[in-house]
């Protein structure tokens, strides 16, 4: 019979950030994975993923995300890996939209350094963009972009180090209580442990089905764009990572050129799906166009730009776009990681380390208390 203090299920980004914590906390851990190490079914694919402290969501974000930058920073020194730029952000919008008011909201609450720029003073300072009169930004200097393939491996191997044990494409079919602790069926054997962590990611509903979680599992394709640099450049160095509001309530955003060329895309507004086997994986030539035309009233030249790739991903959204972060509410030796919604993986180092203290000690430091399964009453989708 084989025993942990631990098991978690599914090692995207959360799953491996916790399986991490809790083996350098010297926990008997064992981590479970479906697929293939790096497949690109999930949610933690694509090269880039941003970062950024001025949260213009909610300011109840901003303590977790100085963690989650402390706890990047800690990972890379640990494995001698490169994983997150800070190449700042602009935060663009209308003066009284979301994106900006939010930004400003969280900037104030926590006094973070920031700059509130005209459109002029935008493209002054960053030569690529050219907003439409009406727009103004935030300049937020320690956002950037993590790289989420290398986060992953950083994140496994560490755990992998710290004798974790790891078993990649071994599904987890089924689990039920066993007296305090919990009993795990996969493909190929039966586990048990005292605790068990969901990090099912898109696939959370289908093993948590006792709790009908409210979740939706939606389509997202990213594009890897190769604008005209001859006058204008995409670097690092000159070009910061972005989110724009180009109607009310609805997103865009991307990052500076990295290998695969200038990735940017249109946040949600995708093909809803009951389950992630029923995504469409494949992309059709006119996708773009939303994209384009959000793009034309502050990065022209990217808007015009030849697609050079595109990618699909998959956001597991709350009605609220809230994450859910809870213990199972019949079974506490269970807890349950649902953060995403488009925005999780910027936290994963740190709700790692949360989760981790939870499985172990049944609490955390943080307010997590809005990402509690009971704010969704029915618990119906
Ligand atoms: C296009 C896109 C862009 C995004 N941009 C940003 C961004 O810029 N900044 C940001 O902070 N966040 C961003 N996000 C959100 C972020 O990437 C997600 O919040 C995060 O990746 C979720 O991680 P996860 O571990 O919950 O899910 P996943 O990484 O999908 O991991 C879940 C894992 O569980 C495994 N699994 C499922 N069922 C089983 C089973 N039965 N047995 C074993 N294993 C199983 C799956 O195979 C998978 O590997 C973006 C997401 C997408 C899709």
């Amino acid at each position: 019979m084989r025993s942990y203090d631990a098991i978690v299920v599914g090692l995207g980004a959360m799953g491996s950030a916790t399986l991490y914590h809790l083996a350098l906390g010297g926990r008997r851990v064992l981590g479970l994975e479906q697929f293939k190490r790096g497949h690109e079914l999930g949610s933690s694919h694509g090269d880039s993923r941003v970062i950024r402290e001025q949260y213009f969501e909610h300011p109840l974000y901003v303590p977790i995300v100085q963690r989650a930058y402390e706890l990047w920073r800690e990972l890379e020194a640990r494995t001698e890996s490169r994983l997150m730029t800070l190449n700042g952000g602009l935060m663009i919008g209308p003066p009284d939209g979301m994106v900006v008011g939010g930004t400003l909201r969280s900037a104030t609450e926590f006094e973070l350094p920031h700059e509130v720029l005209t459109a002029a003073q935008v493209s002054e300072r960053f030569p690529a963009f050219r907003l439409a009169e009406d727009l103004i930004a935030v300049w937020d200097p320690r956002a950037g972009f993590l790289e989420p393939e290398s986060c992953n491996a950083a994140h496994i191997d560490g755990a992998w180090r710290a004798s974790a044990e790891i078993r990649f494409e071994e599904p987890v079919i089924q689990w039920a209580p066993d007296g305090d602790g919990v009993r795990v069926q996969t493909s190929s054997g039966v586990y048990f442990a005292d605790r068990l962590l969901f990090s099912a990611g898109a696939w959370s509903a289908d093993l948590l089905r006792d709790l009908t979680l409210p979740l939706t599992v939606e389509r997202q394709v990213a594009f890897w764009l190769e604008p005209d640099e001859s006058t204008v450049s995409y670097d690092k160095s000159c070009f910061p990572i972005y989110a724009y509001e180009y109607i009310p309530g609805s997103v865009c955003y991307g990052f500076p050129r990295l290998a695969r060329g200038v990735k940017a895309s249109v946040m949600h507004g995708g093909e809803l799906s009951p389950t992630p086997g029923e995504v469409r994986r494949n992309v059709e030539a006119g996708e773009i166009e939303p994209l384009r035309a959000a793009l034309s009233a502050i990065l022209p030249s990217l808007a015009r730009a030849r697609v050079l790739d595109s990618g699909v991903c998959l956001f597991t959204n709350t009605p609220d776009h809230d994450f859910i972060v809870d213990f199972h509410p019949q079974y506490r030796q269970v807890l349950v990681s649902s953060p995403c919604s488009g925005h999780g993986f910027k936290f994963a180092s740190a709700l790692g380390e949360i989760q981790a203290e939870l499985l172990t000690t049944g609490s955390t430091r943080f307010d997590i208390s809005p990402f509690r399964i009971d704010r969704f009453p029915d618990g119906l989708r």
